[in-house]
């Protein structure tokens, strides 16, 4: 009945499945054990209709042209700019932390500051925090300090529940201090959202004659490996085909060396009469509150003429797998990985299985970065 049977339909399934349907001509079914398309991109008008993300703010970013023009096949753009501010004892400040953000704290100070962080850094230059903390200089190390305090220890122990410098450090390096007057959140060359929102997106992309999607559906209650013989199994018939699975490996195979720590999140809504909540499209609460940050979505959406408005406060929490609970961000560190490994060690006998994307990969992914490894992994199948 089918080529390849892919888990999972955020965008590593939903690109994957596209590529081999169209130019493999493979027949593909797609398992996703939600109610929905598009995995944690899902989008929906909420009750007061505000396009909201249901699973948090995903803002499309890209250096990839080949990325870019493969999603504009199936959207238009909303062309937006994502801004960040951090609030700082009330104070807002542009996040990353750049040269507009040195001069709104070091004021008169700033331009001399400025000359000796460029002369160091070069102009423009990305400086992660945990690299800018090493330098001698006090100067340097005073601006470090600052930005440490102010924009990263509160913000990253909320998040992870360790200090920057107990976390993986690419996953600070993701927010660098910018040597820029730069106030985007991200600098690169493509930036927007889907015109008409993620989940319409996927709907484009999922339209294909030779793809099925079937949802509310376990793939774990209709693929069986012999991981002895090498054999996969779909609904107890063998199965020859490629399978593509997106989810967590560890939950696949019960956990059986013990679970692979996530972290996870819990989103709370609120809407408002009245045309806007906040300044930006996201604010960093990083000294204070129990939330990371609060999206108001009509920034991301473009639905900038509506009367009210919705939000969302994001309260970071472990993963324990429990019923509702959903695994968001991967807890790289040598332990964890060395762990992951043992479970890719279990499918390494199975080549027609292939592990893509942020749980079933245990990797910090950006969307672009998957879109990527979807059409490449379609390639070669
Ligand atoms: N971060 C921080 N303060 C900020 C923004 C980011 O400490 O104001 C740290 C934090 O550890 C976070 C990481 O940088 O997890 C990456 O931030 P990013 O905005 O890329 O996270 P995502 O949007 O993927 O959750």
């Amino acid at each position: 009945m089918y080529d390849s049977i892919i888990i999972g339909c955020g965008f590593a399934g939903a690109v994957a499945a596209r590529e081999l349907a169209e130019k493999k001509g493979k027949k593909v079914l797609i398992l996703d054990s939600r109610d929905h398309i598009g995995g944690n991109c899902y989008d929906r008008y909420d009750e007061f209709g505000v396009l909201i993300h249901q699973y948090g703010p995903h803002i499309f970013h890209t250096n990839s042209k080949r990325v870019y023009d493969y999603l504009s096949r199936f959207t238009d753009w909303y062309e937006f700019s994502h801004k960040v501010v951090g609030n700082v004892h009330g104070k807002e400040l542009p996040i990353p932390f750049n040269l507009n953000t040195l001069e709104m704290v070091y004021g008169e100070r700033a331009p001399e500051l400025e000359k000796k962080l460029v002369a160091q850094f070069g102009e423009g230059a990305r400086v992660p925090i945990l690299e800018l903390m090493n330098h001698e200089d006090p100067e340097l190390k005073e601006i470090a300090d600052f930005v440490y305090e102010n924009i990263f220890l509160k913000y990253t122990m909320k998040q992870w529940g360790k200090s920057p410098k107990e976390i993986d450090p690419a996953v600070s390096g993701r927010v660098p201090v910018l040597l820029s007057r730069d106030n985007r959140y991200f600098q690169d060359t493509y930036q927007g959202m889907p015109l008409d929102g993620y989940t319409a997106l996927f709907e484009k992309l999922l339209d294909h004659e030779n793809i099925e999607v079937r949802l509310n559906c376990q793939g774990k209650d209709c693929l069986r490996l012999d991981l002895e013989q090498g054999k996969i199994y779909f609904e107890e018939q063998r199965f020859e085909g490629d399978v593509i699975f997106t989810g967590a490996l560890d939950e696949f195979f019960d956990c059986r060396f013990g679970r692979l720590p996530y972290r996870s999140l819990e989103f709370c809504f609120e809407h408002y009469d009245k045309p806007f909540f906040q300044s930006h499209g996201v604010v960093n609460y990083t000294v204070s509150e129990e939330y990371t940050r609060i999206t108001e979505f009509k920034y991301l959406s473009g639905q900038m003429e509506k009367e009210d408005t919705t939000i969302v406060k994001e309260y970071p929490m472990a993963y324990e797998g429990k019923d509702g609970e959903i695994p968001y961000y991967a807890i790289n560190n040598p332990e964890n990985d060395g762990l992951f490994e043992k479970y890719r060690g279990l499918v390494e006998k199975l080549p027609k299985f292939h592990l893509l994307g942020r749980l079933a990969e245990y990797k910090y992914y950006n969307i672009d970065a998957i879109v990527e490894r979807a059409l490449e992994l379609a390639e070669r199948i």
